[in-house]
């Protein structure tokens, strides 16, 4: 571990004075990504019918290249699949299809070449020179905690692994020396027990110095766990060994069993800490613990983020990165207290930047900008060519440009373009939504909101005859809240949002239709989720606007009665 840690941070050195001189030069350092990746693929199906011969330049490039989306990709991605890589890969070699979430649609098959190994090492080394927290917590001899579940791998017919794109990194024994967890323990594949395991594991380390949360809204279940199971954790870290009930194989149990050691004495402090309650929990069971990380931008993870917050005690929660299944773009350059500012990596990925309005549709006429041409304080879909085989490709986040760095622009995501709320033209946006619901939400008392998602009413299995209206189901902590408080969430959003109030005064959208939910009906959901689509958890958002019926009937189902 100590090697390791060691030689990442000398080739992290390294590398990281490459990347400071290619934020200084940031045009031309895209262009050459650009026309690395036409030169390598010229010769595939793919760079044929697209004239990758004819491209000699970024402007050649967006000249003759369309601007794509996922339907763009899906037939080569299928020829890949079958055994036929060169439709879209010609240097590099195809490592695995990383599966994006499928919780806003359909999932994607998204290629990953051998080049995602140069990309991470890019990653580290940037994290490692550019992000303030990261620089600070470098202990080469402590350990990180992070849950690990091992993902279900499918295979394509002819045995390309199909997965999270985590997935690839957390099967390297090496990557994974610095992590509480042994490498060798890591056999679990469901969710409640890997997060057990890890946690055990973790907990038992007086010496902790992160915690890697994944989304925050992967932070809070951790959270949540820990404050559910810690009477059992504490008595497996005294006992050194595993308790009953879970679903392991005997030949899990063994191999985890061997890394357990008792220890009365950590139990005693965990204990004691435990008593006291949860507020600053990690900072007093971890007393060396630096930064807890979890990628926390954008509306949909504001609500966990808050949640998470009073857990961590005097540690920073820090969201280090911006990126995707599809392409690592930034990195967080300020410290944690800040909104975060992902600055892009030029050699990373090209990105161009589609002017969009606040519910993130396209402006009209708009056609990508470069970065030199964004300005602070607009918003952004990210339009991305990258390492693997996607090509000016509408990356479906909104962003926001909030700086500079060098001449590079920093972004910060803001939400998913298409989670916007439209039964009459009105565009809500998801960040209006939340918005409103925050409002009305904070002037309850004796209850606090816990999570929340949406549909149009044509999705409600039980219509209301006339206008068309929201749905609105609520996850609330305490308490219950009246019919009249849950009112206030329309009239607020009629005072907030013209448009909206404009359709309601008319009546051609009708009131809300607000329904409180089960406690855990948020958790079950996404449990849901993982067993009927393709969505892997570590993925898991949950999404602010239903599309799917079977999704709205789950939230029906767990309605509360009133
Ligand atoms: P996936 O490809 O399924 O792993 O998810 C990538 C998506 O996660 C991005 O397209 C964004 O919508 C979201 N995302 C990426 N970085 C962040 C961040 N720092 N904070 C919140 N959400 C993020």
């Amino acid at each position: 571990m100590y090697l390791v840690e060691v030689v990442a941070a000398i080739l992290g050195t390294i590398k990281s004075r490459q990347m400071k001189k290619d934020l200084d030069n940031f045009l031309p350092v895209q262009e050459q990504f650009v026309l690395r990746q036409i030169r390598a693929n010229e010769n595939t199906q793919y760079g044929r019918d697209h004239q990758f011969g004819r491209i000699h330049s970024l402007a050649d490039f967006r000249r003759l290249h369309p601007v794509t989306t996922y339907s763009h990709y899906a037939e080569y991605v299928e020829r890949a699949e079958n055994g036929d890589v060169n439709a879209i890969l010609g240097k590099s070699k195809l490592v695995m299809m990383a599966c994006s979430s499928g919780t806003t649609g359909k999932s994607k098959h998204i290629p990953i070449s051998s080049e995602v190994q140069n990309t991470m090492l890019s990653m580290l080394a940037g994290l490692f020179a550019l992000q303030p927290q990261i620089k600070s917590a470098y202990r080469p001899l402590y350990k990180e905690m992070q849950i690990l579940c091992r993902p279900r791998w499918r295979y394509s017919p002819t045995g390309i692994p199909i997965g999270p794109l985590s997935g690839y990194f957390t099967n390297k024994s090496i990557l994974l020396a610095q992590w509480s967890t042994p490498f060798e323990a890591h056999v679990v594949d469901t969710e409640a027990e890997a997060m057990y395991v890890s946690l055990l594991f973790g907990i038992r380390d007086r010496n902790l110095c992160r915690i890697e949360g994944g989304f925050a809204s992967g932070l809070y279940n951790m959270l949540m766990f820990i404050e559910t199971n810690w009477r059992d954790l504490v008595a497996d870290v005294r006992s050194g060994r595993l308790k009953e009930g879970l679903d392991l194989t005997e030949e899990q149990r063994r191999v985890i069993t061997k890394y357990l050691v008792a220890d009365p004495q950590r139990a005693d402090e965990l204990e004691n800490e435990f008593k006291k309650g949860f507020d600053g929990i990690l900072s007093r069971i971890f007393p060396n613990l630096e930064a807890v990380s979890a990628l926390s931008s954008g509306t949909s993870m504001a609500l966990y983020k808050k949640k998470c917050l009073p857990y961590l005690g005097n540690v920073d929660l820090v969201s280090l990165m911006y990126g995707s299944s599809e392409a690592f773009m930034g990195i967080n350059v300020r410290s944690a207290r800040e909104e975060p500012a992902y600055a892009l990596i030029p050699s990373m990925a090209l990105v161009e930047f589609l002017p969009v309005d606040a519910t993130g549709t396209p402006l009209e006429g708009a056609t990508p900008l470069l970065a030199t041409e964004v300005k602070v304080g607009e918003l952004y879909e990210p339009v991305v060519t990258n390492w693997s085989g996607f090509y000016r490709y509408r990356l479906g986040d909104v962003v926001k440009v909030v700086d500079f760095f060098h001449q590079a622009p920093c972004v910060d995501f803001q939400f998913r373009a298409g989670q916007m709320l439209n039964v009459h033209m009105e565009k809500l946006s998801e960040e209006a939504f939340i918005a409103a619901l925050q409002t009305a939400a904070g002037r309850w008392s004796g209850t606090t909101l816990l999570d929340f998602t949406s549909a149009e009413s044509v999705l409600d299995p039980s219509p209301r005859p006339g206008a068309p209206y929201y749905l609105v189901f609520l996850e609330l902590e305490k308490g219950e809240v009246t019919a009249e408080q849950l009112k206030t969430i329309d009239e607020v959003l009629c005072e907030q949002h013209f448009v909206y109030k404009s359709f309601r005064v008319k009546d051609s959208i009708a009131p809300m239709k607000v329904m409180t939910v089960k406690p855990g009906t948020f958790k079950a959901f996404r449990q849901f989720q993982f067993d009927t689509t393709t969505a892997f958890l570590g993925q898991f958002k949950q999404p602010r606007v239903l599309r799917n019926p079977k999704q709205v009937e789950f939230f029906m189902k767990h309605v509360n009665s009133q």
